[in-house]
């Protein structure tokens, strides 16, 4: 099996809103293993922003933790988890959150000479991602020039630039058609698999799940079921045979 990335212990959220206490998260138990594109799907109200947030240092929870690399990231001080989001986290949102008057090049550049990269190295790698998205031809195009799918696509490729080892999606193609929608879901199936990095992508667009490797569903804050997708893409099938062969020994050990 892949390693684990990031897991959550009796992880809870409650809201207090108008005298009434609103569970957004019930008791969340749940691993999430690198190299994996792992949808949260479930109607809306039920938790998956929250889970999101609670998962990449934003929001605390009311109860219960996250666990990364043996910590527990509720515990740690605020520096400690400042650092946590700025080395190991990305986030892409639904709106994108692309700036209107910056061309895709500079979006992804710009943010890059913030955290001390050389401009010239900042441009090289920009258009780098750039062209890993498919939009080599579009570095110099603003937002207003470009589908929302290219938008959707240049968010993805500003993540991508930062190389998170943790990414979160939080609907990312509900503003697409089916056709883009498709383009950006295996775009990040991809990025998990080749760059062995952990995607939790949240979604109500059932059309997304041929590209998971793994199906979670919630609803009322619980994670109601938890499915590894049939091996139809070939990295599946290469792990469930990896955990097959290592089954004896792991008997053998014991
Ligand atoms: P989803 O992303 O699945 O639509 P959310 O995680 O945003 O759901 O919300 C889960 C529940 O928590 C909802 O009932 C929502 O109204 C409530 N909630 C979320 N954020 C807040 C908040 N800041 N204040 C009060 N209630 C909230
Ligand atoms: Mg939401």
């Amino acid at each position: 099996m892949a390693s684990i990335a990031i897991e959550t212990s009796a992880l809870c959220k409650t809201f207090e809103q108008g005298g009434a206490t609103v569970v957004a998260l019930d008791s969340v138990d749940i691993e999430l293993r690198e190299g994996e594109m792992t949808l949260l799907m479930g109607p809306s109200g039920s938790g998956k922003s929250t889970f999101i947030s609670a998962l990449g240092g934003l929001q605390a929870p009311s109860a219960g933790d996250v666990l990364f690399r043996g910590e527990s990231l509720w515990s740690l001080p605020e520096r400690r988890l400042n650092q946590f989001r700025r080395e190991y986290c990305g986030f892409v949102f639904q709106s994108g959150g692309l700036f209107p008057s910056l061309t895709a090049l500079q979006q992804i550049a710009i943010p890059l000479t913030y955290v001390g990269v050389s401009r010239t190295e900042a441009v090289e790698k920009a258009a780098a991602v750039l062209a890993e998205v498919g939009l080599a031809d579009r570095e110099d195009s603003l937002p207003g020039e470009m589908s929302g799918g290219q938008n959707q696509r240049v968010a993805i490729a500003r993540m991508l630039a930062k190389d998170p080892y943790l990414i979160f999606c939080d609907e990312p193609t509900s503003a697409l058609d089916s056709e883009n929608g498709a383009v950006v879901a295996r775009l990040l199936q991809r990025t998990a698999h080749e760059r062995n990095a952990m995607i939790l992508c949240v979604t109500h667009d059932e059309r997304l799940m041929p590209f998971a490797d793994r199906v979670l569903r919630i609803a009322d804050g619980r994670i109601v079921a938890d499915i590894d997708q049939p091996a139809d893409n070939p990295r599946s099938a290469t792990q469930q045979q990896q955990t097959r062969q290592q089954e004896p020994s792991k008997e053998g050990t014991l």
